[in-house]
């Protein structure tokens, strides 16, 4: 019998439950909370804590402060959570110290701590704050996919400090990853895009090494065109890459992985929603950008992820905020909602686009980290996964 892991590792009766979420919620500009999915997230975990006898004490960063900031205090959070819960919950007023220890203490029920990220030294992995954090609890469990790439006090930094596990959500993230990128079942097919290669060089990387086929569509295509040698017209484009995506290709025909990038394309004369557009083949007329792939190329991508038992997405394939370059990130989201393999969908702009879709619910799983879950594609171990004492 395999030893336990995660929550099922401790025994959490009477124990202060010391838990890491992600509550960075979107909040419009009176705070009130326009999309609580990241809370509902966490819920699993929260009720199973209580469920076992423990207390939880959250804590949460929102937003960037800078100190103190009374517009990202967590109230609002709190109240949500607890609308959530249909329970109570003990919002404090600090983080750290005697007060806050007493106070926690006393609390019955779930207990929420202030913005970890008013204090100083938190986004730097201050060990004496980790230390302040640590005494509040007797096991500390890591829920927060969406900040487990930040060495953080309230993150690494408390988890070296107390036996700690990962939660449900922590849990899901890390076996639909390891699914894809240890032992995918083939045809392995990833999809990347979005604006910038460069952001992407080292996921490229490393995907080459375990991909069949690789997608590359939206800004970051054109680049790799460029390398090739066609016209790409105004289109996005980082001259300091063009070597750096020739090697790529070069790596990837070394590997047999199969490259698949846009042979045409959407084009218009502006960067705006109601620019003159048309379609464009492979090699751009100057004056135009292409700001979506063409119709040739959406049927080209979207037969290969048909028949993919592995698909991994990351990045749109054009502008899909603007209506008019929809189309190409639409059919693919298409294209992998529908795939019967095992899918994953990550970072921020593809998941926005699967929601906008309503096609959230046919996607294997949905990534809640958009850095984190690049970090876990270049192949890096995460500081709030790796410091964990049971894996
Ligand atoms: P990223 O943050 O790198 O994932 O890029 C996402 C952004 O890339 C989105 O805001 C898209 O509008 C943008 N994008 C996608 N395709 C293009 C394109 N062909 N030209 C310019 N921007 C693009």
């Amino acid at each position: 019998m395999s030893a336990k892991t995660g929550l099922d590792a401790l025994d959490l009766a009477q124990k202060r439950v010391l838990m890491r979420v992600d509550f960075n919620v979107p909040q419009d500009e009176h705070g009130a909370i326009t999309d609580d999915t990241r809370i509902r997230a966490a819920l699993p975990t929260i009720q199973e804590v209580l469920k076992k006898g423990g207390k939880p004490i959250l804590m949460t960063h929102l937003g960037r402060p800078k100190g103190v900031d009374e517009k990202l205090r967590l109230d609002p959070v709190a109240k949500r959570l607890s609308e959530l819960l249909g329970a109570p919950v003990t919002k404090l007023q600090d983080s750290t110290g005697p007060e806050v220890e007493k106070a926690a203490a006393a609390a019955t029920g779930v207990v929420m701590l202030e913005n970890v990220r008013f204090n100083k030294g938190e986004t730097k992995g201050d060990v004496e704050l980790a230390k302040s954090y640590a005494k509040l609890g007797d096991v500390f469990v890591n829920d927060a996919f969406g900040t487990s790439h930040r060495d953080e006090s309230s993150v690494s930094g408390v988890a070296r400090l107390l036996p700690s596990v990962a939660g449900r959500l922590l849990e899901k993230e890390i076996a639909a990853f390891a699914r894809v990128l240890e032992k995918p079942e083939r045809p392995f097919l990833a999809i990347l895009g979005g604006a910038k290669v460069s952001d992407k060089l080292l996921v490229i990387d490393n995907l080459l090494a375990k991909v069949d086929v690789l997608i590359i569509g939206g800004g970051m295509a054109y680049t790799f065109l460029k390398a090739q040698g066609h016209a790409i017209g105004k289109s996005l484009c980082e001259d300091d890459r063009l070597d750096t995506c020739k090697a790529a290709l070069a790596k990837a025909k070394e590997l047999g992985v199969e490259i698949l990038l846009p042979i045409d394309h959407v084009v218009a004369d502006e960067f705006k929603n109601d620019a003159r557009s048309k379609n464009s083949p492979l090699d751009i007329p100057g004056g135009w950008m292409a700001l979506d792939i063409g119709p040739k190329t959406r049927k080209l991508f979207t037969d290969k992820i048909a028949g993919a038992k592995t698909v991994m997405w990351n990045g749109p394939m054009g502008v899909f905020e603007m209506e008019s370059f929809r189309q190409g990130t639409a059919s693919v989201g298409r294209a992998v909602a529908d795939c019967e393999g095992y899918t994953v969908v990550g970072g921020g702009d593809s998941v926005a686009a699967i929601e906008l879709l309503g096609l959230a619910s046919k996607i294997k799983h949905i990534s809640t980290g958009g850095g984190a879950s690049l970090e876990l594609l270049e192949g890096k171990a995460l500081p709030g996964i790796v410091s964990l004492s049971i894996p």
